[in-house]
């Protein structure tokens, strides 16, 4: 009799705690008309249920953005944090740069989608060299949903455009790309360091942006610094925090992880992006501190993929999966609930990126309804 009641109680408490907020066990719902917009189509979020969502990844830079990030975040450190000028070494593009040869990231991308990789966000946009036609060519090859940023870096990286145009012309830039190209998210949008008044003011428009066209936002921190200044601005704008993703913050070490759950706690999404290698051990506490607090619905995972070499599959490496091939098995080991990892590697990418779109580019591509007059598909790359 006292073992059935314990049966029960035991039952109970189970029930209960499976609808508690911050299970990460919820299917999540989605607004109707909801779509996640990638390179090649629009996709309804359900779509994407059977692997994980990476929200932040890079397949597609210029040649020299590595090293003069390189460089630049190396003076950075030197000058103790204060936004330096580029280091004295010069800037050596790799040859035959691996984010330049398409039968090779379609490659990585085929066996990132047999790791169980469903999607991958590229957080990559023209100051940074992101070719749009390239993400296009190695999703259609592979058949992996790519999703692409849209947005301005960071003060090192603005083109000189950004120094003389206002703030409601930058946001008028933004609005006419999401509405004449297929990009599916507002990232990755930076400080470099301190804020600086440009960046404020691309901030600001992003902020517009996002009102504009319901796209979410993710961003570039300098190891998690301003992280909560970057989502004072963006609320302050009127964005929801729902809609925004502050990036980088598994950089600031705190045990007591206050920054991210303040994060958290706000209802925005803080992004551990830079998984899957040395530094995890730590990344896995602050994680399992987070969970803790109840906070697994808030939680982003990512690698920020971006230097090929040794990293990639071709050369014996853990290649784009590593978030899940290399960074969950050892949340997994420190006791995290496997409904939980699924909760954050599936679920909660495509809650940021789902959105109901202003405009309808891709509408003929999702849930249409045989007979009903829509517009055409519009060519990729065109206007309507
Ligand atoms: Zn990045």
């Amino acid at each position: 009799m006292i073992a059935r009641r314990d049966a029960l109680k035991f039952l109970c408490a189970g029930i209960a705690s499976a609808a508690l907020p911050g299970s990460g066990a919820a299917a999540p719902q989605f607004p109707k008309g909801a779509v996640i917009r990638t390179v090649l189509k629009d996709l309804p979020p359900e779509a994407l249920t059977g692997g994980a969502t990476l929200f932040h990844e890079h397949l597609s830079l210029a040649p020299d953005f590595m090293p003069k990030w390189m460089s630049l975040a190396r003076s950075l450190f030197a000058t103790g944090g204060t936004r330096g000028k580029p280091a004295a070494q010069p800037i050596q593009p790799a040859p035959n740069y691996f984010m330049q040869d398409p039968d090779l990231m379609a490659e990585e991308m085929t066996a990132a989608a047999k790791d169980g990789v469903a999607c991958i966000v590229d957080g990559g946009h023209p100051d940074m060299g992101r070719d749009l036609d390239f993400l296009k060519q190695i999703s259609a090859k592979s058949g992996l949903p790519i999703v692409a940023g849209c947005g301005y870096y960071a003060q090192p990286f603005y083109p000189p455009e950004i120094a003389a145009w206002t703030e409601d012309q930058i946001a008028a830039e933004l609005i006419r790309q999401v509405n004449t190209q297929p990009v599916g998210v507002l990232g990755e949008i930076g400080t470099w360091d301190v804020m600086t008044p440009d960046e404020r003011k691309v901030f600001r428009a992003i902020g517009r942006t996002q009102l504009e066209t319901n796209l979410a936002i993710f961003t570039h921190t300098n190891f998690g610094k301003g992280a909560l200044e970057q989502l004072d601005l963006l609320e302050s704008m009127g964005v929801k925090p729902e809609r925004v993703a502050i990036g980088h913050v598994g950089g600031l070490m705190d045990p007591k992880v206050e920054v991210q759950k303040s994060i958290c706690k706000r209802g925005a999404f803080a992004g551990f992006d830079r998984q899957g290698g040395a530094g995890d051990a730590a990344q896995v506490k602050m994680v399992m501190a987070l969970l803790e607090a109840g906070y697994a619905d808030q939680l982003l995972f990512s690698s920020d993929f971006s230097m090929g070499g040794n990293q990639l599959k071709r050369n014996g490496g853990p290649g784009y999966a590593k978030t899940l091939t290399v960074f969950a098995p050892k949340l997994r080991a420190a006791g995290m609930d496997e409904k939980i990892v699924q909760g954050i590697l599936v679920d909660n990418p495509r809650r940021l990126l789902a959105f109901v779109p202003k405009n309808d580019r891709h509408a003929t591509e999702v849930g249409q309804k045989p007979g009903r007059n829509r517009k055409a598909v519009v060519s990729e790359g065109g206007a309507i």
